[in-house]
C-alpha cells in the first residue's frame, strides 16, 4: 500500500500493485451487452456509447430511444397490464420471492456490472441487491394487507355496506438516477408491478446496463417481459415523453428536474411521486459515544463517494466533544482506501463522471478561497482513476460559500460546533432541503424528542441512514423541496393505486319513503344523526 500526502494527512490508496488495471482483469462480453440492450425498446439506429468511471474505458454502446420508441413501450406496456391486473395476489408474491433469491444468487453479476458502470466500491454496490431483495420480499409477504378490498363503515348500519378497492393507475413510468443504478431502477417499480401496474422505465443514460439486467432478472423470475419496457436517450428528450404518456410518474433525481416533472404531472393530471436532493444534517450530542459517532460520520459522508441523496454534508458537533470527535473522525477519514477496482476491500470508490468531479472540485476550491480550513482530503486524484477525489473535511465553512447550502452530491462534509441543541436544530432546518437528519447520542429518549424537531423525512438515531433506509416497511422520502410522496411500505404501494370505494344499500332508500314529504325525512335523517352521535358511531 502506498501512502500519499493528503492536505490534512496520509490517505491510504487501495491497490497495492501501481499497475493494476481493472481493464485487464475483468471484461463484459460483447454478447452479454448485446442480450442486455436488446431489451430495449430502440429503432432509431443511433447509440450513446458509456465510458466505466474506473478507467475512462468504453464499456457499451447504448442504442437511443426516441419519441415513437416511447409511444411504442407504452402501447406494449398496456397490453401486458390488461392480463396482469387479472392474476391472483398469490401469483405476483410467488414470482417477487424468485426475484429475490435469484437476486442473491446473482449477487456478484450485479455488482460486478454496478461497479463498472458507477466506479463505486464494491460494498458500495452490495447495499443495492441488497435493498432490492429486501423490498422483493417485503412487498410479497404483505400484499394482502396492502391491496385487499377493505371494509369501512357504511351510513347506516346494516344498511349500507361499503368496500374500498385497491385498483392498479395502469403504466407506471419511472424515471431513475445513477448514483444507485440497481435499485433505484428497480425498487420502486417491485410495488408497482404488485399492486397490478406495468411499468416503463427510463433509467440515467449513464448506467443503463445495470437497469437493463434488472429487467432481464424480473423476467427470469417470471414476470412477463412485455410488462417492464426500458426505454433509452438524454433525460430532457425521453424524460418528458414518459411523463406524457405515464398514468403515474416515479421520479428519483434532482430538485431541479423534479420540479419540472411535477410540472408536466402537473399539466396531465396525473400523481406522481418525487425522490429528490438533500442537504443532511448529522448531530453529534455532547453525551454521543464519539467513537461511534466518528465511525458513522464517516459512513454517512462518504458512503458511494457522497454520490447518495441521503448522505450527510454537514456535521453539527457539540462543543464538549468537538475536538475529541474532530480528531477520531478526520483520523478515520484519512484511513480509508481508495480504489479502481472490482474486488471487495476498498472504502470508498470513484465520482460517476467529469461533470461530478467538476461540482465537487467547483464547492471545495470556493469554500478554500474564502477561508475554510481543509481538515482531511481536498484533492483530485487521476492516479487513482479519472473522477476520483479524496473524501473531504471542511472546517470554518460560512454563509457565503457555495457548499454552505447547496447539495454537493461528493464526498465533501462541513463541520460546525454548537454550544446550545435548539440552536443546532434550527441550524439543521435551514435551508429548503429535508430528506434525512442523523443524531448520536447515549440518550435515545432525548434524541427521538429532537427527531421531531428536525424537518426531514428520515431520521436515524445513532446511525448514518441506514436504519430507517433498511427498514422497509417504513416510508422513505423528503420533507420541503427533498420532494413529495414516500417510497417503502404502504405509502410506498398505494401511491400506484386508486382507491375505488363500492358501496351496496339495502331496503333504505337515500329519498323520503312511504309517503314522507322532504321536510320530514329531513327531520327523520336530523333525529338520526343525533341518536348516532349518542351511541357513538362514527
Ligand atoms: P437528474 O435530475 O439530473 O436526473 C435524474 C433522472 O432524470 C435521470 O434519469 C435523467 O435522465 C432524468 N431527467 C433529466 N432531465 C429530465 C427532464 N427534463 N424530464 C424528465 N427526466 C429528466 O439527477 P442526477 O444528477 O442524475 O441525480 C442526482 C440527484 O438525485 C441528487 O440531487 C440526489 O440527491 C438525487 N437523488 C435523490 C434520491 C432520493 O431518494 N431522494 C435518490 C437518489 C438520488
Amino acid at each position: 500500500m502506498s501512502t500519499t500526502p493528503g492536505s490534512g494527512g496520509p490517505l491510504v490508496d487501495g491497490p497495492a500493485d501501481p499497475e493494476h488495471d481493472p481493464a485487464a482483469v475483468y471484461a463484459l462480453e460483447p454478447d452479454d451487452v448485446a442480450a442486455l440492450t436488446a431489451r430495449l425498446v430502440s429503432t432509431t439506429g443511433q447509440t450513446a456509447q458509456v465510458n466505466t468511471p474506473l478507467t475512462g474505458a468504453p464499456l457499451a454502446h447504448i442504442p437511443q430511444s426516441s419519441g415513437h420508441d416511447v409511444a411504442e413501450a407504452f402501447a406494449r406496456a398496456r397490453r401486458a397490464q390488461r392480463a396482469w391486473s387479472r392474476t391472483s395476489l398469490e401469483h405476483r408474491a410467488a414470482i417477487m420471492l424468485r426475484l429475490h433469491d435469484l437476486i442473491l444468487e446473482r449477487q456478484g453479476e450485479i455488482l460486478d456490472l454496478i461497479v463498472w458502470e458507477s466506479g463505486k466500491a464494491r460494498k458500495h454496490a452490495f447495499d443495492e441487491p441488497l435493498h432490492v431483495a429486501l423490498t422483493a420480499r417485503y412487498y410479497a409477504r404483505t400484499a394482502h394487507q396492502h391491496l385487499d378490498a377493505r371494509r369501512v363503515r357504511g351510513v347506516v348500519p346494516a344498511l349500507t355496506r361499503v368496500e374500498v378497492n385497491r385498483v392498479p393507475k395502469g403504466v407506471v413510468g419511472i424515471i431513475s438516477p445513477w448514483n444507485y443504478p440497481f435499485t433505484m431502477a428497480l425498487c420502486d417499480g417491485l410495488p408497482a408491478l404488485m399492486a397490478g401496474n406495468a411499468v416503463v422505465a427510463k433509467p440515467d443514460a449513464q448506467t443503463m446496463l445495470s437497469a437493463l439486467y434488472g429487467a432481464q432478472l424480473l423476467e427470469e423470475a417470471g414476470f412477463p417481459r412485455e410488462l417492464w419496457q426500458v426505454v433509452a436517450g438524454p433525460g430532457s428528450q425521453i424524460g418528458p415523453e414518459v411523463v406524457d404518456r405515464a398514468d403515474y410518474i416515479c421520479f428519483t433525481g434532482s430538485t431541479a428536474t423534479g420540479k419540472r416533472v411535477a410540472a408536466g404531472c402537473a399539466e396531465r393530471l396525473i400523481g406522481c411521486s418525487l425522490e429528490l436532493g438533500g442537504k443532511n444534517p448529522l448531530l453529534v450530542l455532547r453525551d454521543a459515544d464519539v467513537e461511534r459517532a466518528a465511525e458513522g460520520a464517516v459512513r454517512a459522508s462518504f458512503s458511494n463517494a457522497g454520490q447518495l441523496c441521503v448522505s450527510t454534508e454537514r456535521l453539527f458537533v457539540a462543543d464538549q466533544v468537538y475536538d475529541r470527535f474532530v480528531e477520531r473522525f478526520v483520523a478515520r477519514t484519512q484511513a480509508m482506501s481508495l480504489g479502481a477496482t472490482l474486488e471487495w476491500g476498498t472504502d470508498m470508490g470513484s465520482l460517476i463522471s467529469a461533470d461530478q468531479l467538476a461540482t465537487v472540485e467547483r464547492h471545495v476550491d470556493d469554500a478554500v478561497a474564502q477561508g475554510a480550513r481543509v481538515l482531511a482530503g481536498g484533492r483530485h486524484r487521476p492516479d487513482l482513476g479519472p473522477f476520483f477525489y479524496e473524501p473531504t473535511i471542511l472546517e470554518g465553512v460560512t454563509p457565503g460559500m457555495t457548499c454552505f447550502g447547496e447539495e454537493t452530491f461528493g464526498p465533501v462534509v462541513s463541520l460546525y460546533r454548537f454550544h446550545d441543541e435548539a440552536d443546532a436544530v434550527a441550524r439543521a432546518n435551514e435551508g429548503e432541503y429535508g430528506l434525512n437528519g442523523s443524531i448520536y447520542s447515549r440518550d435515545v429518549k432525548r434524541a427521538r424528542g429532537l427527531a421531531a424537531e428536525i424537518k426531514c423525512g428520515t431520521v436515524n438515531i445513532n446511525e448514518a441512514f441506514g436504519a430507517t433506509f433498511a427498514s422497509v416497511e417504513s416510508p422513505m422520502g423528503g420533507m420541503r423541496e427533498s420532494g413529495m410522496g414516500r417510497r417503502q411500505g404502504a405509502e410506498g404501494i398505494h401511491r400506484y393505486t386508486e382507491a375505488q370505494s363500492v358501496g351496496d344499500q339495502r331496503l333504505l332508500r337515500f329519498a323520503p319513503m312511504l309517503g314522507m314529504s322532504d321536510e320530514q325525512y329531513a327531520r327523520m335523517m336530523t333525529a338520526n344523526l343525533k341518536l348516532m352521535k349518542k351511541l357513538r358511531r362514527a
